[in-house]
């Protein structure tokens, strides 16, 4: 079903074949339904300073540093990049409403059930997040037990230089000692889009908010779902092409 896609990435990066050995999943916003909280708090925050953020560029700039953002929205609305005082202020701001509204952490609908699928299949699990968050481990304990331990993540620990470099990738590429067409990257965001796209892996969307597929696809996504439970339910035809 998603044989034209395979058969372009392998053209554009000059592979022969794709034979799937590892899954490498991106955190928040795959296995965790962190965005919505994220874009709210953003909202909020942009209400509260009038910053003109709207709720697609949320979604768009999630991965992106607080000043990037913040001096994109400065330079809109002011014609300046914010200052280093105005960015704390208004970071610091958003944390708190974040924190407001993120009482328990949601996982994933389909997510739980697509690790499942996987492990029976035989293909490793690697999980590259962004995060540097110490309640990670206890968060994906609780939810999916006993699929990630220490070994099979990246995490904002162990890279120099984070999404959309190619660096977090490369370095789950190396935890599943495979090659960039033994695996394939699931991402929700455009900068984690370019990250895998960047390290030469088959990458998936994920668009699960209010950006238009194109912010994801420009980013050179070969295939795009709209849930997890999608993707889920089209593993079983989706792996024929990808092995
Ligand atoms: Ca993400």
């Amino acid at each position: 079903m998603i044989e034209e896609q395979v058969k372009n990435y392998l053209r554009v990066h000059g592979f022969e074949t794709l034979q799937l050995k590892a899954v490498l999943f991106d955190m928040d916003g795959v296995l965790f339904d962190s965005m919505p909280t994220h874009a709210r708090a953003w909202a909020e925050t942009s209400d509260h300073y009038h910053l003109g953020l709207t709720e697609s560029e949320a979604y768009e700039n999630e991965g992106r540093t607080a000043k990037s953002t913040l001096d994109v929205l400065f330079q809109r609305n002011k014609g300046r990049n914010a200052t280093e005082k105005e960015v704390e202020e208004i970071y610091a701001y958003k944390i708190q409403i974040y924190n407001k509204y993120n009482i328990e952490t949601i996982p994933m609908k389909g997510a739980a059930e697509l690790m499942e699928k996987i492990r029976k299949d035989g293909f490793q699990i690697i999980l590259v997040t962004g995060s540097g968050q110490d309640t990670l481990m206890a968060r994906l304990q609780k939810y999916y037990p006993g699929v990630f331990t220490r070994d099979v993540m990246v995490t904002a620990k162990n890279v120099k230089t984070g999404k959309p470099h190619p660096e977090p990738y490369l370095r789950g590429l190396q935890l599943a000692n495979t090659h960039p067409w033994e695996a394939i990257v699931v991402e929700n965001a455009p900068l984690g889009v370019r990250s895998g796209v960047n390290a030469n892996i088959f990458t998936v969307a994920l668009n699960t908010g209010p950006m238009k597929d194109e912010k994801l696809l420009n980013e050179g996504a070969n295939v795009l779902f709209h849930s997890m439970q999608e993707f889920c339910e089209k593993w079983d035809e989706l792996k024929k092409d990808l092995q």
